[in-house]
């Protein structure tokens, strides 16, 4: 399994940085899209990518740099050739993009698009790549679900946690057990070292730290690394990880 990071900014776009995504890519040469914050159509064409090939797409939770992508792959999909199912965390995101997609259309549905709602647990498996949703407390404050992923293809994992709440009490304790080949997480809500020090509790071979607030906490980020007790990686938009 591959992982692509197609975007690794925080919320805004930062210099040579777009809003999150990532792309995970199987051997068999699924894509399967984590993610489609803005300008993220723009960062696969850029890439010459099969577009293609991507049939699933993922959003962890309805903020914006989560999915200010998506409108793009909506309205292009048919340019492209693309028919995905796109998976969100809430009934009323589906609903919006549904109608957004219908007015862009001029009043009539994409035949190319379905939607499905993410659940906790195994919601996702097509034979491929298998994920299991972990509900995180992100936006828990507003009442309304988020998630993390453990994304499982080729005998090999990633835990994406998604944004988390500044506790970091919903990095789920299956993982201080359970071996992942890599954890994606975000460093905006907590600073590295504290980070690094939940990351230590994890039974991890690696990992990949995006979505950092401010940019300026790569530095501590670099400084402390030593903390983390297995590999850490800092990816730049366009980078790619085999794992
Ligand atoms: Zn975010
Ligand atoms: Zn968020």
């Amino acid at each position: 399994m591959k992982v692509i990071f197609l975007g690794t900014s925080y919320g805004a776009p930062s210099h040579g940085r777009r809003q999150q995504s990532l792309l995970l890519e199987t051997a068999d040469g699924s894509a399967y899209l984590i993610d489609a914050g803005g300008g993220v159509l723009d960062s696969l064409v850029e890439m010459n990518y099969p577009l293609p090939n991507i049939k699933t797409i993922f959003i962890t939770h309805l903020h914006g740099d989560h999915m200010n992508g998506l409108p793009d792959i909506l309205n292009l999909c048919g340019y492209f050739n693309m028919n995905f199912t796109v998976y969100l965390s809430e009934q009323r995101g589906i609903d919006t993009f549904t109608a957004y997609d219908s007015m862009q259309r001029g009043g009539s549905d994409n035949p190319r698009v379905k939607y499905k709602l993410i659940k906790e647990g195994c919601f996702y498996d097509d034979g491929t790549l298998k994920l299991t949703a972990y509900p995180t407390a992100h936006i828990e404050g507003a009442g309304k679900p988020s998630y993390g992923f453990l994304a499982e293809a080729d005998s090999k994992s990633v835990y994406i946690t998604g944004d988390l709440h500044p506790s970091m009490k919903d990095i789920p304790s299956d993982f201080g057990v359970l071996h992942t080949d890599m954890i994606i997480t975000e460093c905006a809500h907590f600073d590295a070292r504290t980070l690094y020090a939940r990351l230590a509790k994890c039974n991890a071979e690696s990992a990949a730290v995006i979505h950092v607030m401010p940019p300026s906490k790569y530095a501590d980020l670099k400084t402390y690394a030593d903390d983390l007790p297995y590999k850490l990686h800092l990816p730049d938009d366009g980078d790619s990880i085999e794992l």
